[in-house]
């Protein structure tokens, strides 16, 4: 019998949104819901009320709007579809003005201006790399633009001398001249993080009351669901994008619907979703907890591996990954494992191909665990992952 490729992993590496290994956690609600809609049949596009055909957006249209202040929502496969969506359905043939230090690239192969280009839109670059004003965007205004799209710079920071516009003021230049306003936010952030003691990250409600046209943003980033992407905003740009005959090849399925409408609905209740939703629960958890987690980690590795490494915990700093808050690491606890013999490498390779894989951190000649990263079962999972690989050394 082959293995199959696809298959659950422990993610000791302490990068919380991993694109590799799967990006967010789903919470149990959103678990739960995939498995109850797909074990029959369920109300995808029908209207219990009239009982016609529904349409599937609106599944979610009413709590995305409810959290985020927007008139209209729509929901596609992931946040790149939704920025081709806007600028196919707003831009096409036309002139998109972006500044020069937002011409970013996400990840492998999604470079704004290769995003632009195939979506049909032309690219107007304007600004420099480290200094747009609003009066750039402004001298270049023709009757040709179509759009002006403002992009987080999810991934990357800049230091020094730095200068890009305000979302509010670009806003208000959209106003001002009748262009619509898109922002492609990336993790969109619907919790003001500095209440999880990170820094801040522009959210999507602030997006929303600046009066930007569309904000699009990921659905398995900060907000912790499954992939999507996410737009919100003006009801007559939405319609007009939901209208698109792209729209039927970036539409997402039942079990999407089910995860992300679960995961939305964890956030109309504030007090309860810190432990019910792991994105959010593993970017708080504190480090007195964590030590606990890695003390005990460690003391029953050390039984398992006897002489045979040096175990340590120690203090290490965790990664929010995704493209999401490049610049800010979570202090952490790690369990390190020396081998006396062998190297660190032959060790990440054992623990690797076990099952469940275990994946961590390489340093020096030492593995690392971070323990910010694991879910609830993981540990008997490392503990049976190292007596499996104790028996072969
Ligand atoms: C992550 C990100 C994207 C791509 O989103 P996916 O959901 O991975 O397709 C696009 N733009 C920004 C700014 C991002 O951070």
């Amino acid at each position: 019998m082959t293995r199959p490729l696809l298959t659950p992993a422990v993610n000791a590496t302490g990068v919380i949104l991993h694109t590799g290994l799967g990006r967010a956690v789903l919470p149990l609600a959103a678990r739960r819901a995939v498995m109850e809609i797909t074990a029959g049949y369920c109300t995808l596009e029908i209207d219990t009320e009239t009982g016609k055909r529904g349409s599937r957006h609106d599944i979610v249209r009413r709590m995305l709007c409810e959290l985020t202040g927007a008139e209209a929502a729509l929901v596609v496969n992931n946040n790149a579809a939704a920025v081709m969506l806007i600028l196919n359905t707003l831009a096409v043939g036309r002139d998109v003005i972006v500044s020069r230090g937002q011409l970013v690239e996400i990840g492998g192969a999604f470079r704004m201006p290769d995003v632009m280009a195939q979506s049909g839109a032309r690219l107007i670059s304007v600004g420099a790399t480290n200094h747009t004003t609003l009066d750039d965007y402004h001298r270049a205004i023709t009757e040709r633009t179509a759009l002006l799209v403002a992009v987080h710079r999810s991934n990357f920071e800049v230091v020094g001398e730095n200068v890009e516009t305000p979302i509010e003021e670009l806003a208000a230049l959209g106003r001002e001249t009748g262009i619509p306003v898109a922002h492609d936010l990336g993790s969109g952030a619907l919790v003001d993080l500095t209440a999880y003691g990170i820094a801040p990250e522009p959210t999507v409600q602030a997006s929303v009351a600046a009066g930007v046209g569309v904000t699009c943003f990921s659905g398995d980033k900060l907000l912790g669901g499954p992939q999507a992407g996410i737009v919100v905003g003006d009801a007559g740009l939405v319609a007009k994008m939901a209208s698109n005959p792209l729209m039927r090849a970036l539409r997402v399925d039942k079990m999407t619907l089910a995860a992300l409408q679960a995961t939305l609905a964890l956030f109309l209740d504030d007090a309860s979703i810190r432990n019910a939703h792991p994105v959010l629960r593993m970017l708080s958890e504190p480090v007195a907890a964590l030590e606990r987690v890695a003390n005990r980690l460690a003391e029953q590795l050390s039984f398992i591996f006897h002489e045979r490494m040096d175990i340590s915990v120690e203090d290490d700093v965790s990664e929010i990954g995704g493209g999401s808050l490049p610049a800010r690491t979570l202090p952490t606890k790690i369990v390190a494992l020396t081998p006396r013999d062998g190297s660190n490498r032959d060790l990440a390779d054992r623990f690797r191909r076990q099952t469940p894989p275990v994946f961590g951190r390489l340093s020096r000649d030492r593995f690392l665990m971070d323990v910010r990263t694991l879910c609830e079962d993981d540990i008997p999972a490392i503990l049976h992952a190292a007596e499996q690989i104790a028996g072969t050394l």
